[in-house]
């Protein structure tokens, strides 16, 4: 089973260069470039020669069957992303794409047909890369894309529907990538954890309970600009100092979930934003996630109230808006405890974790049941060229996987 960990590996890393990737000394797959062109045609021959029939779909999805005991039987779908985003690492969607076909590669060598077909999916996009959207192909395998998408227009001006017509898909047949329901028994996605918890547990596999929900809030302070020279401490409408008291807030119920609901604030603009002028105006993003909707929910709404009661005590003016809202993603009961098991017979402890990553499940859940396996990456970098996860953890990977198609009972699911 090393062995296919270490063939992932290698795949992952061949994908790394020109011409899959687009960008010279780093790694730049985007939807539908000629690096994602390529990296289909690669990917088209690994599957073909891990013995599936491979289609792409009409929203450029590469798809590999591996047909069950019976023709026709509904398919555990396997699937990641093959695009990245810029100076990207190298195991960041295609390795889940890779693991998926090594487990097909592995069945196939030893004959084995199961009640259900396996459907090993490589989706165009899932960064959002080039055009000003995510998850759209996976959302197309679920039929939720979004048609006035098409419209959507990367850096040079292309749009989306013409990208597609250029990848010789129409894409007035989009809705014809979605599975119907029942062709689908559940989505399953292997992934490097992007976080570095396993590492810290010193565990190679973790089993993903949810990925996690996210608010943004948008917080507006409204103070009075002075002179910082003249103008008393306690004669000062400060909208930075309010703004700074927020944000502290915001950390300390945070710190005080014990790790259930974390919160940032990444930017902050402040106007007029000049050394010797007491800020006037200044806008914070808090950016609140939890695996939990009532422990972001409680969070949340305790934060707000104390936003307020700083911006009263300071007599600042104040909006709240919250500009974007997702919720929390559950992985499938049954998914999660096949993977544990599956974990376990390796003799490893299948810890459980949340993901704080979005990931194409949040499109596929509104199809089927969804679960993901995580990988411990290095000092959990992610994002970034220095991205690595070890051959021997991917091997095991490889098994865990085998080992929950092994123990899969399609018929379970809700
Ligand atoms: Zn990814």
């Amino acid at each position: 089973m090393v062995t296919g960990g270490a063939r992932a590996v290698a795949r992952c890393d061949a994908l790394g260069v020109a011409p899959y990737s687009d960008m010279e000394g780093g790694l730049f797959r985007a939807w539908l470039t000629p690096a994602f062109a390529a990296a289909h045609q690669a990917v088209n021959g690994w599957m073909a020669e891990a013995g599936m029939a491979v289609r792409t779909d009409a929203a450029t999805n590469l798809i590999g069957r591996y047909e069950g005991a019976t023709p026709g039987a509904p398919a555990l779908l396997i699937g990641s992303h093959i695009d990245s985003v810029n100076d990207a690492g190298r195991y960041d969607g295609p390795l889940g794409v890779m693991l998926g076909i090594e487990c097909v590669a592995a069945l196939n060598a030893a004959g084995k047909r199961l009640p259900f077909a396996i459907e090993v999916v490589a989706f165009g996009d899932e960064e959002g890369s080039r055009f000003p959207a995510t998850l759209s192909s996976s959302s197309a395998c679920a039929g939720i894309f979004r048609s006035e998408n098409l419209q959507l227009a990367d850096r040079n001006g292309v749009t989306l529907a013409d990208a597609i017509r250029a990848y010789g898909k129409s894409p007035d047949d989009i809705p014809a990538a979605a599975y119907a329901r029942d062709e689908a028994a559940a989505y399953v996605e292997v992934h490097i954890e992007q976080g570095p918890v396993l590492e810290a547990r010193k565990q190679p596999l973790g089993v993903v309970t949810a990925i996690i929900g996210q608010t943004y809030l948008n917080v507006e302070f409204l103070g009075e600009a002075g002179h910082a020279g003249t103008v008393p401490m306690l004669l000062r409408r400060d909208a930075l100092a309010g703004a700074a008291e927020a944000m502290l807030l915001g950390e300390t119920l945070a710190r005080e979930t014990k790790g259930e609901v974390v919160a940032t604030v990444g930017r902050i603009a402040v106007a007029p934003g000049a050394t010797n002028v007491i800020p006037a105006n200044v806008v914070a993003i808090f950016d609140i996630r939890s695996g939990s909707e009532s422990a972001r929910a409680k969070l949340v709404d305790t934060l707000k109230a104390g936003i307020r009661g700083i911006a009263d005590r300071r007599h600042l003016g104040l909006t709240i808006t919250s500009p974007r809202e997702v919720a929390t993603t559950p992985c499938d009961a049954q998914v999660q405890d096949r993977f544990a098991d599956a974990v376990l017979a390796l003799g490893a402890e299948p810890l459980r974790l949340g993901s704080g990553a979005g990931h194409d499940g949040q499109a596929m859940a509104k199809l089927c049941p969804i679960g993901m396996l995580f990988v411990r990456c290095r000092g959990g970098i992610s994002h970034n060229p220095m991205e690595y996860a070890n051959p021997q953890d991917l091997g095991l990977a490889v098994a865990a996987l085998i080992g929950f198609i092994e123990r899969f009972e399609p018929e379970k699911l809700g």
